[in-house]
């Protein structure tokens, strides 16, 4: 399968000339690094950090089992979603296709970059209409969103509606796999060398427990890879982040175990949710989170809060009518909120 590129960029992007920074031009050891004044005194913040993040990049290569010229960095998934409409829509004019519910950030970045987002609904129970999907496309369509584990709805789509999407669409199907840690087996980055209009979006901020550090990855062909290098902003991942993420990236049994007792404490969550005479339905889920329709979902919404028990109100979003989404916390959190639920029977 090919893909022209050039075509599907914005006139601006194509011919943009990156900036170049002081360590773009030179990495490595120097006697005195005079070219990027610096402040020369160890804070020891003092020094940019590398702005191709080549040290992250290997690490997180050898992670994911894929080549460092297929990641592009971000300061968590969001920017990768941005620049993606920065590269790609032409303001006022381009149209993206996304699905309905999903992340709201879609709609966000499409709204500050001035795009209409045709959103399709999925199924009562949240499965993907992939024909209704590519139905929706038009000849201004330049990007596709799907989200897998979607959020709020907690299930992951099934891979044969996404893998015909990617495969008929001509344009560029950007696939968000925030959630994917928790249901691995059914991420398609091993099959995205195979797309070169495939755009896998993952982060580390839910399983890997590193949401304040904002390091989020766009896994791509190298030549998308290239135009996101070109448009972000040079040291967009700060040293902090870049050195820590590494530190936690060597203790990969860490998530692992997270994940375990992440994905226990959902089992037990569902049993325990299920039994209540106010909740509806437990929808299933595939992520870290549970998407739960209850009688008077703002009535126990608001209960929650003034036990100090901070849940999400989605009970306003189309399809989720009377749903909270509850996030899977630590067994303690999770006792605390059955103790407050138990209350209202
Ligand atoms: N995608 C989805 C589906 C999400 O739910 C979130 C965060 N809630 C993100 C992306 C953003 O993650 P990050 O912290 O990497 O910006």
């Amino acid at each position: 399968m090919s893909l022209d590129l050039t075509k599907l960029l914005r006139d601006n992007i194509r011919n943009l000339k990156p900036y170049s920074s002081a360590r773009d031009e030179f990495s490595g050891e120097a006697a005195a690094f005079l070219d990027a004044n610096e402040n020369p005194f160890n804070s020891p913040w003092n020094r940019y950090p590398d702005p191709h993040q080549r040290e992250l990049k290997n690490r997180i290569s050898a992670l994911k089992n894929i080549s460092v010229e297929h990641i592009f960095l971000g300061n968590g998934s969001d920017e990768p979603i941005d620049l993606l409409f920065r590269a790609f829509c032409e303001p006022g004019l381009d149209q993206v296709v996304s699905i309905n519910p999903t992340y709201g950030m879609y709609r966000v970045a499409a709204d500050t970059n001035n795009i209409s987002v045709a959103h399709v609904s999925l199924s009562a129970d949240f499965e993907l209409d992939a024909a209704a999907v590519l139905k929706a496309v038009t000849p201004k369509t330049k990007l596709i969103f799907l989200c897998s584990p979607n959020n709020p709805s907690g299930n992951a789509l099934d891979n044969s509606g996404l893998l015909k999407i990617i495969e008929e669409f001509k344009g560029i199907v950007v696939l968000d796999e925030a959630y994917i840690d928790f249901c691995p087996e059914k991420s398609l980055l091993p099959l995205l060398v195979k797309y070169p209009n495939l755009v896998i979006l993952q982060t580390f901020s839910k399983a890997w427990g590193m949401a304040g550090l904002r390091l989020g990855i766009a896994f791509a062909s190298p030549e998308i890879i290239d135009v996101l290098s070109r448009i972000k902003y040079p040291y967009n991942i700060n040293i902090l982040t870049q050195q820590k993420a590494l530190e936690l990236l060597a203790n990969e049994a860490n998530k692992n175990q997270w994940v375990d007792s992440i994905l226990k404490e959902r089992a037990k969550m569902i049993t325990n949710l299920q039994s209540y005479p106010f909740v509806v339905k437990v929808y299933p889920s595939d992520a870290n989170f549970l998407l739960v329709q209850m009688h008077d979902p703002r009535g126990i919404y608001q209960f929650l809060v003034d036990q100090q028990i901070i849940v999400r109100d989605r009970s306003s979003i189309s399809l989720c009518e009377g749903c909270l989404r509850i996030s899977i916390g630590s067994p303690e959190e999770n006792a605390t909120l059955m103790e407050a639920l138990d209350q209202l029977i």
